[in-house]
């Protein structure tokens, strides 16, 4: 039976608020709650793998700010390095040596770049590394995954056509058709499509563009061998691999999912946990691209925040903790016995429910189908399970993504004492779920 709704009053009043003076009342669309029930919750605060909402209401939190947060909220030593650096100024438009340490802290423990740049954002990361592998080629096409998400910029808000290989219809307004039309859409985990676009297109394709893992619309797994023909193909036709690690990047491991796959892609992308939870993206790769990048090259790349001093600050803790040994050990273990308990959950009580892990990512499908590797075998009708599995946790408790198409993040924040709470609020959610 559905559990009473908790008080959600002073959200709705600040969601009204905002509608007042934000698109749908907030920043960043998904956070409307338009694929959820009720509205949006406002949030007063974060400690460790907590969070409390305006009306006072407490969650185990399992979105993490959408990832950043792999060390929960108010981590003791990111909170005391953005303090110290608060008293020496906020910005400076000028080099400073926490992007030095910042930069000498991912390279010196990353094989796959080289060098790198920051940037402010994810999408900015995504955006200036095309630049980079068109400027490189000297080609203008780009090849991208249905089901992938790259952040905002024009050239990747495209969707697939019908077909094997179509050029991408904007999935946005106010995105040009030219745009589009530089871009190819394929299905993930199909050879034949990847061989098709590029016997069509062999000498016009910048770039490939992958998520490392794809984790923005479900948790699609890719196989190694996939991963490899695909770094094999694109080597072949001189175009280049970008790796989006703006979610795996120091979440799978310290080197992503390029060390995950053992595969050296041209570029990678960042962001996420990168800033510590402050906005920072990058993108890196070998020092022969990175010269084509401005002032050593002729790619324009620029950011008046770019390197932000507070943001280094906050990155250099965060990373520094997770660079110790055993870090990636403890919390891949932790998380694999949490998910390991739900699965053997769901068997006993034979629920129609799938559940892909990676690391310290985790995904329910609420299918039978056990293997999912491309958006299209996602059953948009599932959603309406997920839609009430995430109202009864919210009542009870757990804080997930609002949308079943989006990840659930581990921390290190999380003790055993949070991940059994939410283990038995997630037995009796998905016993509502099935009733
Ligand atoms: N790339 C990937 C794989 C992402 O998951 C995201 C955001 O979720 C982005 C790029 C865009 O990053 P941002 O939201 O920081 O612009």
């Amino acid at each position: 039976m559905q559990t009473p709704d908790i008080s959600r009053a002073k959200s709705a009043e600040l969601f009204e608020k905002a509608k007042q003076y934000f698109p749908g009342g907030v920043n960043s669309p998904v956070r409307a709650f338009k694929s959820v029930f009720g509205t949006p919750l406002f949030i007063e605060r974060g400690d460790k793998a907590h969070l409390w909402d305006a009306d006072g209401n407490e969650f185990i939190d399992f979105c993490c700010s959408w990832g950043p947060l792999i060390l929960g909220h108010n981590n003791d030593q990111v909170r005391e390095a953005v303090a110290a650096q608060l008293g020496k100024g906020l910005s400076f438009g000028a080099p400073t040596a926490l992007e030095n340490q910042l930069a000498e802290l991912i390279i010196e423990n990353n094989k796959y770049i080289e060098k790198i740049r920051f940037v402010s954002s994810g999408t900015e990361a995504v955006m200036s590394a095309i630049r980079l592998a068109r400027g490189y080629t000297k080609r203008d096409k780009i090849i991208k995954f249905d089901g992938c998400y790259h952040g905002h910029s024009d050239s990747l808000l495209v969707k697939a056509g019908s077909g094997l290989v179509t050029f991408g219809e904007t999935s946005s307004a106010g995105v040009p058709k030219a745009f589009a039309d530089e871009t190819i859409v394929i299905e993930l985990n199909d050879k034949e499509a990847l061989r098709a676009a590029f016997a069509e297109f062999k000498d016009q394709i910048a770039a490939v563009i992958i998520e490392g893992i794809p984790a923005n619309n479900g948790l699609l797994m890719q196989s190694k061998e996939y991963m490899h023909f695909l770094r094999a193909i694109t080597k072949e036709h001189g175009s280049m691999l970008i790796m989006d690690e703006v979610i795996t990047g120091f979440r799978i491991g310290f080197e992503g999912a390029s060390a995950y796959y053992e595969i050296q892609p041209d570029i990678i992308t960042y962001g996420k946990i990168i800033g510590g939870g402050m906005p920072v993206g990058a993108y890196g790769a070998s020092k022969e691209l990175m010269a084509c990048i401005s002032p050593d090259g002729a790619v324009y790349q620029a950011g008046t925040l770019s390197g932000n001093p507070v943001a280094m600050a906050a990155g250099i803790a965060a990373l520094t903790i997770l660079a110790q040994d055993d870090f990636y050990t403890n919390l891949n273990a932790k998380t694999a016995a949490f998910v390991q308990d739900l699965r053997q959950y769901i068997a006993e009580k034979g629920y129609q429910v799938q559940l892909f892990h990676v690391a310290s990512i985790f995904w329910f499908a609420f299918t039978e189908q056990e293997d999912i590797k491309k958006a299209s075998e996602i059953d948009p009708a599932s959603m309406e399970s997920y839609k009430i599995m995430h109202r009864e946790l919210l009542n009870r408790g757990v804080y997930f993504g609002p949308s079943g198409y989006e990840v659930g993040f581990v921390s290190a924040a999380h003790t055993d004492a949070d991940l059994n709470t939410a283990k038995k609020h997630i037995f009796d959610a998905l016993d509502i779920v099935f009733q």
